[in-house]
This record gives structure tokens, sequence and C-alpha cells, in this order.
């Protein structure tokens, strides 16, 4: 077996998340994502990569996606439904409720805005959905005989989870996006101590540990509150369901308590919907919600309305949370290019934003004034006011390291983030926790050595049997230790005879010393193996009748002959037959060596030596069942005339 693993999209690079993980013959797609900074054919993954002719329901065995998030499952009904795959495809009952609403507006945005070509239809998404079975938190699923998978809480948003495949004996977790902190409305990322071979994390904030959340929200709604009260606007381009649900339970319960009244919209339909969706898998949220919800939905919010596009051109202060995050299409970037130019005006990004974005320009200059490309066709001059408050929900370089101790990797994988600050992250998680750590690029293959263990049943009859021979064999030597132990100590007592003798180290009192509990045994049987999964070591009587062969009975004869150049040691009084009797006293008890007469030895029944004083040699009959008798035998013969020619 071993694990091989590559990311055809989010390697060394946040967007278009898409690893293939391969456990021994099984082949996993972790996300199917799409890269928001791209227009042309790499907003998808490549997936050629799994296979030319497009046997891509023959290759994979299953795709599993971890939230809703369109770099996570945005390439979902191109690859079901224009590339062919038709195999199961796995995600939480919240992401399949929400995805193909998000990917319905990101279609109605390319297609019916932008003018794009070769893109899913409403038909394709409606289609590819049907194709998802739902797991939940805890849930395990078999794939199939050999494949695993298990759903967790991975925080994030709703509905997101990271995601344990295991094969055999071995395992990956792929973590998607998650965050080890709870928010305002979210619980934070819990994981087994599963000690998977391979550990698959985002690294979105890989240097940074962030500030207390607290600290950053007394931030976000001072800044807002100072710009309106200006007369500024302020606008907060937004994913439409994840971090602006915290952000909106946040400003409204601010704007309560202040007693203000500028007003707060929130572009187009999709609140609504999302916050149905909060309503309708409230159990995937934190406590706090869940116990406020009976008095009060924190959902339903009293000072956000719903935004109209004419109010954009509209006089005086206001707060507009508009969808998409990035600032790449749509409603945000409408009202951006409108209220960009003034310099009374504020635009707060709260999460990441990928290159080839509007946000990922204006963040990566965020000095002032600037000239901002926002098409090929349009420049904009922007004056107003640029923030990044991090609410993104991921795991910071502190919550990656939590993550790892929690779960007990054998090898660490790092995607969804910057190369450099995948090289500082992989250095330290090497250093701390002495595990290899890898940040492939995309398409590159990482291959992880499997563990060599493979687990075999054993029969109770094998074991009973080499446990009882194992303890003759050793009883004799424990007899021997013990004899001496006691002689020792009888000469210590008369040594210090005016001594109490109880005054002696606990470990040299007499009889003291009890014999040690089998810890290590070697283990002679016959290794059967029906399939992967199931390799049973038997006793060689029971192998035959598990495959219905006949036991068949070897008998072999060997001559020993002692050379004559070695006559020097059986020059003495003793005959070789004496010698040998002596040192395999040494192996076994005396009860299992028997002397039949002047020339033949039996040793344990089983085993017949001969020998012949005039020809100085032995003849050993044995038979195929006492090998390793015959073996240990034989061993000492060597040993005490030298090696046969
Ligand atoms: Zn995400």
């Amino acid at each position: 077996m071993g694990i091989k693993v590559v990311p055809l999209g989010a390697g060394q690079d946040v967007g278009r998340s898409c690893v293939i993980v391969s456990i021994g013959n099984k082949n996993i797609m972790f996300d199917c994502g799409m890269h928001m900074g791209y227009h042309d054919e790499r907003r998808f993954p490549d997936f050629s990569f799994i296979s030319k002719t497009k046997q891509f329901t023959k290759t994979l065995d299953c795709i599993i996606i971890t939230h809703f998030h369109l770099d996570h499952c945005g390439a979902l009904p191109y690859f079901t439904e224009m590339c062919g795959y038709d195999g199961p495809i796995y995600m939480t009952l919240p992401t399949k409720a929400i995805v193909p609403i998000l990917l319905e507006d990101y279609r109605k945005i390319s297609v019916d805005r932008k003018g794009e070509t070769n893109f899913f239809t409403p038909q394709m998404i409606k289609d590819c959905m049907k194709k998802v079975i739902p797991i939940a938190l805890h849930q395990t699923i078999k794939v199939d005989d050999e494949l695993s998978i298990k759903a967790y809480y991975a925080g994030h948003v709703l509905g997101a989870a990271m995601f344990y495949a295991k094969v055999g004996e071995e395992s990956v977790v792929y973590t998607g996006d998650y965050n080890m902190t709870p928010d305002r409305h979210l619980g934070s990322a819990w994981i087994d101590q599963v000690r998977p071979n391979l550990l698959i994390t985002e690294t979105t904030y890989a240097t940074t540990i962030r500030d207390s959340k607290r600290g950053r929200e007394r931030d976000f709604l001072k800044r807002v509150h100072e710009c309106v009260e200006k007369g500024g606007k302020v606008l907060i381009p937004v994913f439409a369901l994840g971090r602006v649900q915290e952000l909106c339970i946040l400003i409204d319960s601010y704007w309560e308590q202040m007693n203000l009244n500028v007003p707060i919209y929130f572009s187009e339909g999709l609140a609504e919907k999302a916050n149905f969706y909060y309503k309708l898998f409230i159990t995937w949220t934190n406590q706090k919600i869940k116990q406020t919800f009976v008095k009060r939905n924190m959902f339903d919010f009293k000072h956000i309305k719903p935004f109209d596009r004419h109010l954009a051109d509209a006089p005086g202060p206001m707060v507009l949370f508009a969808t998409p995050g990035m600032l790449h299409a749509g409603a945000s970037l409408e009202v951006f290019k409108k209220w960009a130019p003034n310099e009374l005006n504020m635009t707060i990004i709260p999460g990441y934003c990928v290159v080839g974005t509007v946000g990922n320009k204006l963040l990566s200059n965020a000095g002032g004034p600037q000239m901002v490309e926002i098409d090929k066709k349009t420049t904009l001059e922007v004056k107003c006011k640029i923030h990044n408050l991090s609410f993104s929900a991921h795991a910071d370089a502190k919550g990656i390291m939590q993550l790892i101790k929690m779960s007990q990797p054998k090898n660490v994988l790092l995607v969804h983030g910057e190369k450099e600050k995948m090289r500082y992250l992989s250095d330290k998680i090497s250093k701390d926790f002495g595990v290899p750590c890898y940040f492939p690029a995309n398409g590159v293959t990482v291959n992880i050595e499997s563990s060599k263990l493979i687990p075999i049943d054993i029969s109770s009859k094998l074991l009973k049997r080499q446990i009882l021979e194992y303890s003759q064999a050793n009883s004799k030597q424990f007899e021997d230790q013990q004899q001496q132990q006691q002689t020792h100590q009888q000469q210590q007592k008369q040594d210090n005879s005016d001594e109490n003798i109880n005054n002696l180290d606990p470990d040299e009192q007499p009889f003291k010393k009890i014999r040690s509990p089998i810890t290590q045994l070697p283990i002679q049987g016959i290794l059967v193996a029906k399939d992967y999964q199931n390799l049973k070591l038997l006793d060689p009587s029971e192998a035959s009748s598990e495959l219905s062969i006949n036991n068949i009975n070897l008998n072999y004869i060997l001559n020993y002959k002692i050379q004559t150049n070695n006559k020097s040691t059986t020059t003495s009084a003793m005959d070789g037959l004496e010698i040998l009797q002596d040192r395999i006293t040494e192996l076994l008890p005396h009860d299992q060596i028997n002397r039949i007469n002047q020339s033949q030895l039996v040793i344990k029944n089983q085993v017949v030596i001969q020998f012949d004083k005039v020809q100085q040699q032995f003849t050993i009959r044995w038979s195929n069942h006492h090998e390793q008798l015959f073996s240990d035998i034989y061993k000492l013969l060597e040993k005490q005339f030298g090696e046969q020619l």
C-alpha cells in the first residue's frame, strides 16, 4: 500500500481546491472547487490529470465536498455533468442544501451577466445534486468493502466538515477550511485522536497569529461607526453565507446598543435564504445561538433591511453588505465602482481575497489612493479607505498546530495557502512535531511511505501450543537461573551472617524473583491469505483443513559425519552422542530428552538421533512438522563439531 497525493488545485495556492488522494488502490477526490481569479479554463481544476481518456467514474472511488464555498465545490456540476463523473459524492446535509443556491448564483453572474460560454446550466446543477449522498457528523459511511469515511465538525461555515478516510490500516484526514476558535455563530473544529498516516490541512493564515476576536470586533465596529458619523458610506463585500451572518449579529446588536439609525442593507435575496438555512440547521451552530434561539431568533435582524440597487445613489451615510466577497463581480463590485472615488467612504474586506480579484488588488497596496484595474477596459481611481479585517474563519498558525496535536498524524501536507508561508509553517511543523511535512504545487505528486504493520489474526490453537512449547523450553533456563540465584544467596547469607537478611536489596532477597511474563514470543505457523483484509496465522493442521488440502507427512533423514580433524572432541571418554545430549540438556528439560540405549536418543518423542561410533556419524530422523526442533538441534551439532562440508 502507500498513500499518494496530488493537488489539482490549492497546491501552493488558494482557490480551486481539489486534492486527489490514493490510499492503496482507492482514489478519492477531496473538494472540487473553482478559482475566483480566472475566467478561462483555469477556473476549474485540470481533470485530465485523473484520466486522459475521461474514465473518471472508473478511476475515482468517490468525491468528498467539505463545505459550500465555491472554491471548494464550484466545479462539481462541470465535473459530473460535462466531464461525465457518475460515482458517489458525499457532503453534509447543510452543504447539500446550500451548494445549489450558490452555484446558481455564480452561474447567473458568469453566464447571464458576463456572457461566458461552456458553462453548466440550471438543470445540470439539479442533476448533479441528485447524485449527492448526505453524511452526518460522526457518521461512518462504508463507500465500499475497503474504503470508509467519517465526518467531523470543522466550524468555518454552516455545514463545514473535515473528513477521515480509511483503507485497511491506512488513513488520511482532509480538513477543508476550519477554525479552532468558536465565533458568534459557530463552534470550533474538533476531531478524535485518529492518528492518520497523513493530515492534509489548509494554511490560509499559516504565518498569522491573530489577535483576540474581541479586539477585531471592536476595531470593526469603531471603524464603521466613525465612517457613518462623518457621513460616509461603508461597503462590506461578503460571501452570501458564512461570516456575514456573524457580522450581521455583531452590527445589529451594536446599533441597538448605541441607538443608531443609519440604515444597514444587505444586498440580494440571498440573505433571506441564508438565514432560512441557519434556522433549519440550528444544531450546527454554537451553544449560545441554540439557547437564545428559543427567546429570539438571532437571524431575524432588527436594523438590517434588504437592499435595492437605486439606494446606491441615495445621499447620506449607510452600511451595505454585498456579495460577492472578493469584489470580482456582481453587486459588491457595482457599488464599489460608485463609492470608491469618494474619500469619505470606506470598504472593509472581512476575508481573504484570491489573486486576480479586485479585492486582492486593493489589499496588496492598501496605502491610500490608488489606480486599480477593474477589468481590461476599466481603471478606477480609488480614494475611499480600504481595510482588511480578518473575520474569515480559518485556522491561524496556532490553530493549525492545535489540530496536529489533536489528531496526531504521522505526516502533514499543506494546501490552500501561499508558498512562502507554507515553507515557514512546514519548517515549524517538522521541528515541533518531528513529522515530515510537504507542500506540493498543483500537479506534483507526493508519495507517503506506508506503514509496514499488517494486522494478522492468529488461531488460539496455534498460540496456546506455541506458548506451551516456549514456556517448556524456557522453564529449563529459568530453573537454572533460580538455582544459581539460590546458591548465590546462600553464599551471601553466610558472608553477611551478622546482618538481618531483610536489609538486603529487595531484588536480592531469596525466592522473590518471580518469572517474568512472556511479552514477546516467536510464532511459527502457516499464513493463510484469503483476501487482503483477512490474514490468518494458523496451526499447520488447521491450515490444511481451512484450505481443504490433505495434510502431507514428510520424513527426513540426515547424516552428519564428525570430521576426522575434529577428533579432539571425541578422544575423551565421552562419545559424540553423550556430548550432544549434554548440549541439548542446556536447551530442554530432562524429561524431554530420552536416551533409549547406547546409540539412540529421542527428543520430545519427535526427533530421533542415532550415533555410529565406528563411522563417527549421526543419523537424524524427523518429520516436516518438527522443522524448528530439528534446526535447533542441528545448530548445536554444528556448534560442537563444526560445519558439515
Ligand atoms: Zn471556505
